[in-house]
């Protein structure tokens, strides 16, 4: 048996390579085992960093130090192929991406690159084009297969725990094996959703409450003959909706949220782009009078959106902490549903289904979810009569930290590795997503002390920024030798 919970330094090379070579792991192609054997025979461990999370983030991340920098790159994650992700991972072919091809491209120094990649493959797009966003994972996939070889590889595995080693960090998996890096990426994607607390205990354990839409098969059992309840009526509620309605179903669909809101379309052509330069300011009033007066100016205000949103983390690192916390109570849905837009087929079809009642979106404060006594929930909107629906599902944003960030960040949290960053919606980083000295952050957790952190445009700059600023391995072997 493997070495998971030995004592600190003492998992060595031969146990790993016995491990996994017990469970039919390739030794030489397990990149843990590999370099753990390699550092036994040579005496010296080569320079490692460690990503933990194979979606976009941890993809674009590692793809871009194995561009840039001479460290040797483990990424650990559970899936076959990394790259996909929750977004371009479990999406069917209906789901498209609610961003245009043209910003889209993994690199930012060849903004054509996803176009060529298409083009390549027969798949017809231009710079206008909303992929499928399956076809976007296969991309992102393909990215960092390419990208992968002697100083990039994947361990498929799910990190169970991080602890320092000195100056290095040690990840302990589910496979047994164990990951020393000098430098350790989270890319774990958002928290989990919360699930509002107006949903009791026992609605939770029912079958007709799916807490996580994106969870293998989670909508599979939902009934097409009985009423069924999204909470939420942002993407997440769009994409559901899209997915129950690709049959026929004989009840319809209601979506909830405390004000009904849907995000707006894309226009179908881009709108001219705005020169708008805004000038930071401490309180919020002053930011949108601004934004106002550019669309009386006559800008279309998705251009102004664009524009802004490439000045948001400098805007919102502007307002002080009384301003941000305004601007998450009054604004944020207001900026999510003009920021977060759909694609002009995907808000086509959410009108047809509205217009056929297949699909009802409403606003309300949900008060109370119970089981209900004949089968499914029982539902209580505040000043409403309740209402049985065959199924409740969970379309909310992600959660707070640190109660929604899953056991790998708890147990860091606990162990005070990390702690949580503004309004407790991300982890405190630096400017370059480093949390304390060799353990940074890439990817939608960085929220809080950034704005916009969850696009890819954003997260392909912060892995490109990151990349950059890790210490060469010399360099950094010379700093830990002589501190
Ligand atoms: C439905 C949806 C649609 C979107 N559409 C767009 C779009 O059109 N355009 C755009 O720009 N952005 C879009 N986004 C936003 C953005 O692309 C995503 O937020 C982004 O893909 C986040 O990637 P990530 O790698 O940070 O997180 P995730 O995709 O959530 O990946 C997290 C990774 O961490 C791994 N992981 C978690 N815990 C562990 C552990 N303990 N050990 C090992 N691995 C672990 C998971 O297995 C997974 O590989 C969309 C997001 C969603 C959710």
């Amino acid at each position: 048996m493997l070495c998971r919970y030995r004592p600190k330094g003492v998992c060595d090379a031969n146990l790993l390579y016995q491990a996994a070579t017990e469970r039919g792991a390739d030794p030489v192609t397990s990149t843990v085992v590999r370099d753990s054997v390699a550092a036994a025979r040579t005496g010296r461990e080569p320079g490692t960093v460690a990503i933990i999370g194979g979606g976009a983030s941890g993809a674009l991340t590692a793809r871009a130090i194995a561009r840039n920098s001479a460290w040797r790159t483990v990424l650990i994650s559970p899936e076959s192929r990394p790259g996909r992700g929750v977004a371009y991972g479990p999406a069917e072919e209906w789901h498209l991406l609610n961003s245009r091809a043209a910003a889209m491209s993994a690199d930012s120094t060849d903004p054509q690159q996803l176009l060529r990649w298409c083009r390549e493959r027969g798949i017809p797009a231009d710079a206008a084009s909303f992929l499928p966003r399956p076809v976007y994972g296969d991309y992102l996939a393909d990215q960092f297969a390419s990208a992968a070889g002697p100083r990039l590889s994947h361990h498929r595995a799910t990190a169970l725990a991080v602890r320092p080693d000195g100056p290095r960090w040690i990840v302990t998996d589910d496979t047994g094996a164990e990951t020393r890096a000098e430098h350790l990426i989270l890319a774990l994607g958002n928290p989990a959703p919360c699930v509002p607390s107006a949903v009791g205990d026992e609605a939770r354990d029912d079958v007709a409450f799916v807490a996580d839409p994106w969870a293998p098969g989670a909508l599979d059992a939902v009934p097409a003959d009985q009423p069924v309840l999204l909470l939420g009526t942002g993407l997440t509620a769009i994409d559901v909706a899209l997915t129950l309605t690709r049959d026929p179903r004989a009840a319809p669909l209601e979506a909830l949220s405390r004000r009904g809101m849907l995000p707006r379309a894309h226009p179908a052509v881009p709108a001219p782009a705005v020169d708008l330069e805004v000038e930071a300011t401490q309180s919020l009033s002053p930011l949108i009078r601004r934004l106002r007066q550019a669309v009386a100016d006559g800008a279309h205000w998705s251009a102004v959106m664009d524009t802004v949103r490439h000045q948001a983390d400098r805007l919102w690192a502007g307002l002080d902490t009384a301003a941000q916390e305004r601007f998450l109570r009054h604004a944020q849905r207001y900026w999510e549903v003009h920021r977060h837009r759909m694609a002009p087929p995907v808000a086509a079809r959410i009108t047809a289904l509205r217009d056929s009642g297949a699909l009802r979106v409403r606003s309300g404060r949900l008060t109370s979810v119970e089981p209900d006594p004949r089968g499914g929930l029982l539902v209580r909107v505040e000043g409403e009569q309740p209402k049985r629906y065959g199924a409740v599902i969970t379309c909310t944003g992600p959660g707070p930290l640190p109660c929604s960030g899953g056991p790998l960040l708890k147990g860091m949290f606990d162990d005070g590795l990390l702690r949580t960053g503004p309004h407790a919606l991300g982890v405190d980083t630096d400017d370059d997503g480093q949390a304390r000295p060799g353990l940074w952050l890439v990817g939608p957790l960085r929220r809080g002390r950034l704005w916009e952190s969850t696009a890819v445009p954003e997260i392909r700059s912060q892995a490109e920024r990151l990349a950059a600023a890790l210490p060469e391995p010399a360099e950094h072997h010379l700093r830990t030798a002589t501190a």
